[in-house]
């Protein structure tokens, strides 16, 4: 039996790009260039790519006393799943030189992920949308500024409404 190639060359498979809303924060080295470069660094990665960011604002710590944080969101346009953009988030988190001491504790780079498309995930390594987005206005505040319409789907209420509704105590300034 002999083997027959296709002489066409395959298309390459249909990709699927998924908008994914993050939020960043630091308060450890110089925060407010850590949060500038992860971003670059997360553009640069093939299959993700930055639409833009918020302001960046400095925040009142929650969990133990520690320094103020910078905070702030950004959209990301993805063909990663999930779960994979979760990994590149956590091993840019390392490439920032993040250590894991105390729980809610100082950080130089933490990078959450809030919103992946219309996508409600409830893995033991992934929640989506992120279960405290309701309760931190140091992610709604900035991320009210870049997708005010986007509707969070467990709760049905757009970004605009929860952030309306949680206010903005915590927030201390608004820096750039
Ligand atoms: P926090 O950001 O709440 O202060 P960490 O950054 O220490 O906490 O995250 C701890 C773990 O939370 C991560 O290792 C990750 O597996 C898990 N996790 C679950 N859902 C998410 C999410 N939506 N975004 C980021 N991490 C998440
Ligand atoms: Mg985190």
């Amino acid at each position: 039996m002999s083997l027959t190639f296709d002489p066409v060359p395959m298309a390459p498979p249909p990709t699927t790009v998924t908008q994914a809303a993050i939020a960043l924060g630091s308060n450890i080295g110089d925060s407010a260039a850590i949060l500038k470069n992860a971003l670059k660094a997360l553009d640069q990665h093939p299959q993700v790519s930055l639409v833009c960011h918020s302001s960046w604002y400095r925040t009142v710590p929650v969990g133990p006393a520690q320094d103020d944080f910078v905070n702030g969101c950004a959209l990301l346009e993805t063909e990663l799943a999930a779960e994979a953009l979760l990994q590149l988030l956590l091993s840019t988190e390392q490439d920032f030189g993040r250590v894991r001491l105390e729980h809610w504790g100082p950080r130089s780079l933490d990078l959450d992920l809030i919103l992946y498309g219309d996508q409600v995930i409830a893995s033991e390594r992934l929640q989506v949308p992120h279960p405290r987005l309701a309760e931190r206005s140091f992610v709604l505040t900035p991320l009210a500024e870049i997708a005010p319409q986007w509707i969070e789907p467990t709760s049905g209420k757009t970004i605009s409404e929860l952030a309306g509704l949680l206010g903005e105590a915590g927030i201390l300034e608004r820096i750039a």
